[in-house]
């Protein structure tokens, strides 16, 4: 059986011939959020129906948290503290290295954030996260609620203000800088360009803001939500049949074929080339030919 489509015969460069792709947990409900933690040699991932943060390690899975507040996605700083979006509280918190929680941001304007998605962490040391509605339209444990602000996404400056950097797309999810942060990636899970779900758009960054959003690709199976660089700036997109390469240009350029529908992924391990992979029910990982960039 193969694990791959080439669609572009560089990708076969990508992948290494016979790595599997490995099933290395399993028996949650929706996993999402996975973060490579190198310190620990360890995954933290959420299990949001569930309530709760599981760490992987080679010997064995733990809880990490719970209550985790039905969090979802989750990065490390600058300084390698966990910074997680929660659905239950719609919030971006960081955990200290005490083990206390500082909430960055749960309001913009005197309003309340829908349920913060995903996040990441610029070189700067500014978080940006996606603010899409879908944890106020789950009621998970009374958690829905009526929306108060349209999906964006916002930037946490280091000095803890907040500034909403995009607002004209329907559902943003998924975002990554290129390795150079000369471009932001974001996933819309929602319908913007056309009735089609599936697309993601690439902004450039000047002056420290994104502009000139474009469509950048479209997924041809189910959606891209997570979506990570690696070291050479090509992007690698969730989907609903697998994980998705696509050159800097936006084409595809091969696909890894996972059994269930992937929500995220994450570059991890020791040489940052083991690609972990958030799937409905199960966690995969496999080895590539290709690194993550430095810092998740
Ligand atoms: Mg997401």
């Amino acid at each position: 059986m193969s694990f791959f489509q080439i669609h572009d015969p560089v990708f076969a460069s990508y992948v290494m011939g016979n790595a599997p792709v490995k099933r290395i947990a399993t028996g949650f409900d929706w996993v999402e959020g996975p973060v490579w933690c190198g310190d620990q040699n360890c995954l933290l991932f959420s299990d949001i129906p569930n309530n709760r943060i599981l760490r992987w390690t080679e010997e064995g899975l733990t809880t990490f948290r719970h209550p985790s507040n039905y969090s979802n996605g989750h990065t490390r700083d600058r300084q390698g503290r966990l910074i997680s979006c929660e659905h239950g509280t719609r919030r971006v918190t960081r955990t200290e290295w005490d083990g206390s929680i500082t909430v960055l941001a749960d309001s913009f304007q005197g309003k309340s954030l829908n349920s913060p998605n995903d996040v990441i962490v610029a070189s700067d040391g500014a978080i940006w996260f996606s603010d899409p509605h879908y944890g106020i339209m789950t009621d998970y444990e009374g958690f829905k609620a009526v929306q108060e602000l349209p999906c964006s996404v916002y930037r946490i400056a280091t000095d803890g203000s907040i500034a909403a950097m995009i607002t004209d797309m329907a559902c943003p999810n998924g975002l990554a800088f290129s390795p150079d942060e000369s471009r932001l990636y974001v996933a819309d899970t929602g319908r913007m360009f056309s009735d089609d779900p599936q697309h993601i758009r690439v902004f450039d960054m000047k002056d420290g803001r994104p502009v000139n959003g474009r469509l950048f690709h479209k997924i041809d199976t189910g959606c891209a939500d997570g979506i990570r660089c690696d070291a050479d700036g090509n992007l690698w997109s969730s989907a609903g049949d697998g994980v998705h390469c696509i050159a800097p240009d936006g084409r595809l350029l091969g696909k890894i074929l996972v059994p269930e529908t992937v929500s995220n992924i994450c570059f991890g391990g020791r040489a940052k080339h083991r690609l972990f992979i958030t799937a409905t029910t199960s966690i995969y990982s496999i080895i590539l030919n290709r690194r993550g960039v430095q810092w998740p």
